[in-house]
């Protein structure tokens, strides 16, 4: 089945390990980013991805972008959306891509299938019938008619990073000093604070 697809989203499907509905996503979302902001050269550490969720589609995200938390170009906004804003620092272009498709909505089938597993039903070979149609349906529709495409409203983020570490005071482990906390006037790594 995978040989009908592009080498992309097949050494994506490796990288996440499965492929899925968000994963589909993220693949079309990093394609037509990369259209948007003429990046030819992906895996440029001048793109700046950052990501609005932690689904499967930010596994997509990196993976066709070079976009990674160790890289620095990565960031993650924990506001639960399919929303993905990619900036190219070498032009200042930014390009925000939230995806709009009904597709991803539940619908009937959706809280069928789920209504019949929550009576004990085996509903697996169903559900993954239906996780493939909607993978299907990604990969097919046109950006225009599940992507919301726009320029990104916010300048680049600062993507500098604070190198500097300390020692804590607890378990003498180094940590971030932008990271530390301070228990009984000493400096202290989070885990720690948070065990106090
Ligand atoms: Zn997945
Ligand atoms: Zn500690």
């Amino acid at each position: 089945m995978n040989d009908q697809f592009d080498p992309d989203l097949r050494d994506a499907i490796q990288f996440h390990g499965h492929l899925c509905p968000g994963l589909a996503l993220g693949y079309r979302v990093a394609k037509a980013a990369l259209k948007e902001l003429n990046a030819e050269r992906p895996h440029d550490e001048e793109l700046v991805a950052v990501v609005e969720n932690d689904s499967c589609a930010a596994d997509a995200i990196q993976f066709i972008t070079g976009a990674t938390f160790g890289k620095g170009n990565l960031i993650f906004r924990d506001y639960g959306k399919h929303v993905y804003t990619f900036y190219n620092r070498r032009t200042g272009k930014g390009v925000r891509i939230a995806e709009d498709f009904r597709g991803f909505e539940n619908d009937a089938r959706y809280d069928e299938l789920r209504k019949r597993q929550q009576a004990g039903e085996d509903v697996s070979r169903e559900m993954a019938e239906f996780k493939m149609d909607k993978v299907a349906a990604v990969l097919r529709a046109d950006d225009k008619d599940f992507l919301k495409i726009e320029p990104a409203s916010a300048p680049v983020p600062s993507t500098a990073r604070i190198r500097a570490s300390v020692r804590c005071a607890v378990c003498g482990e180094r940590f971030m000093e932008s990271r530390a906390r301070v228990s009984g006037g000493r400096s202290v790594c989070i885990p720690c604070f948070e065990k106090e």
